[in-house]
């Protein structure tokens, strides 16, 4: 009997290293590959698209050839598999033009024959004239950030995929388009001849200017276009303040414009223009190559997690019908809770201190005068954290005061308006994201509030169950309440970052020592 306890156990134990290692191997070659993608590669690409010799890279010229060779070399270095006309990179359009296409192949039996289309602009303006650039005219215009960052970004994903060894499920097919600043010419061209069935593109995906990334800020454009996309983009590996934003307008200033339109979920990565845009000035000095790597780190994450994820996110019409105004009304926070109080109150050397007292108040009836110094609350000396207790309180609490005048402390009921905020959350459906909501008040001082809460954040599961609609969450959490929980473990997602948040639902233990008023 004994012998076989021990067994069992030691089975527990090696199945829970196994799981553990299993684990540790699936972070490894992320991290691997993470850390192959470097500020200086990405500044040796940039060097090169960006150099006055490509003299800006227009559509058809001599400068974007020299930047399609350049490229072609590097995806013929990665040994990527070519994926346009003829078994070569390149798909011609409009005479000199050329689109240049590369593959790798997914492993799934079922989910190879999906497509991920991941892509940038390598075209810019060249001399740039008064219809493309805002000038001066008649000088090599670099496009350093736009859109040599983009293409030196996916150059990098690349690379860094290849030598990580990790196959993805899902095909990827990697696009560099050109003649973007003429019109989308590139990407329009590849959906009237696509190279790939177009249904077997499950999402796009298009990098244009991420050279200049700027208080931290990602905009990942287009969440919206796919259901779940906003959570699928979401991660827990972004580093320092970088934090990524999620408009809902899409805009047809860009290659993922021509995606969006044929209803493929469609996303655009960018961190922003700026006063070089389309000027001589957008040149490999104002980049910001940290940045870059960031972005790329994070793009080639999102890549693996699409190429892998068991569903993808279904195209949402509901899109082309959201506006910066629409978000505006979805996203309003719900206005304050009333006080549960009727009197105010403030602290004195740090000591709660009764101001004012509504005429004919609870407060009144119960006796309570301005001027009461506040000594404990419902027994306990809870001197800052008095709102805290309020809000957690039922129908009444107990206030100790001292008077003056009075030699000795009085305790008195006062009852409270309102019911008692054992949470102090509120939170509503957004039928983007079905399984999830987001935040639209925070009661302050309340567990939620003391646990970092915040208007807009989005909530992805409870105690480790996810995909939970709006009522299944109310639900979950009240059963947990009722069950007298002391703490609700949360995924929280608050622009773009993940974080498990642990809401105490006790009342902050009050330092002890000196509260002698
Ligand atoms: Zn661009």
């Amino acid at each position: 009997m004994r012998r076989l306890l021990w067994m069992v156990l030691w089975m527990l134990v090696l199945s829970a290293t196994r799981v553990e290692r299993a684990g540790a191997a699936e972070n490894l070659w992320l991290e691997t590959a993470r850390s192959s993608i470097t500020s200086h590669e990405l500044r040796n690409h940039v060097g090169v698209l960006a150099d006055d010799m490509l003299e800006g890279r227009e559509a058809g010229s001599r400068g974007g050839h020299a930047a399609a060779r350049y490229i072609i070399t590097r995806l013929e270095a990665a040994a990527l598999k070519p994926a346009g006309a003829h078994g070569t990179f390149t798909q011609r359009f409009q005479g000199r033009s050329q689109n240049l296409l590369a593959v790798i192949e997914g492993t799934d039996p079922e989910l190879r024959s999906e497509h991920i289309v991941v892509g940038a602009h390598y075209d810019h303006v060249g001399y740039g004239t008064r219809r493309n650039s805002y000038g001066p005219w008649g000088y090599i215009h670099n496009g350093a950030d736009d859109n040599a960052s983009g293409v030196a970004t996916l150059l990098e994903v690349i690379d860094a995929l290849v030598h990580s060894g990790h196959q993805p499920r899902r095909s990827l097919l990697f696009a560099f388009w050109d003649g973007e600043e003429k019109g989308l010419l590139g990407s329009k061209h590849w959906m009237r001849q696509p190279t790939v069935p177009i249904d077997s593109v499950r999402v796009a995906i298009n990098i244009d200017m991420v050279g200049r990334l700027t208080k931290g800020r990602i905009a990942v454009i287009g969440t919206r276009t796919g259901t779940g996309f906003r959570r699928l983009m979401s991660t827990d590996r972004l580093t320092g303040e970088t934090w990524l934003d999620y408009p809902w307008e899409v805009k047809d200033n860009s290659d993922h414009w021509t995606f969006y339109e044929a209803n493929i979920p469609s996303l655009c990565i960018h961190t922003g223009v700026h006063e070089d845009y389309h000027r001589p000035s957008d040149d490999v000095e104002k980049i910001n190559f940290e940045g870059m790597q960031e972005v790329s780190r994070y793009l080639l994450e999102q890549l693996c997690e699409l190429a892998d994820a068991e569903h993808l996110p279904e195209f949402r019409p509901a899109a082309r019908r959201e506006t910066p105004e629409s978000r505006k009304q979805t996203e309003a926070p719900l206005s304050a809770m009333p006080s549960r109080l009727d009197f105010a109150w403030q602290y004195v050397s740090g000591k709660p201190v009764v101001e004012q007292i509504l005429l004919d108040g609870h407060a009144a009836e119960a006796g309570l005068v301005a001027g009461d110094r506040i000594l404990a609350v419902n027994g306990r000396p809870l001197m800052s954290e008095l709102p805290a207790a309020v809000l957690a309180s039922e129908s009444e609490i107990a206030l100790e005061v001292r008077r003056e005048g009075v030699a000795e402390a009085i305790v008195l009921s006062v009852p409270l308006r309102g019911k008692q905020i054992r949470l102090g959350l509120s939170w509503r459906s957004d039928e983007a994201e079905p399984g999830a909501v987001y935040v639209t008040r925070v009661i302050p001082f309340s567990p939620a509030a003391r646990a970092g809460l915040e208007v807009h954040d989005r909530i992805y599961a409870v105690n480790g169950q996810s995909s939970l609609g709006q009522q299944e969450m109310f639900g979950r959490v009240q059963k947990l309440m009722d069950e007298e929980a002391t703490e609700i473990l949360l995924q929280v997602e608050s622009r773009g970052v993940l974080r498990e948040v642990a809401v105490s639902l006790q009342l902050p233990v009050e330092p002890t020592g000196d509260s002698t008023l």
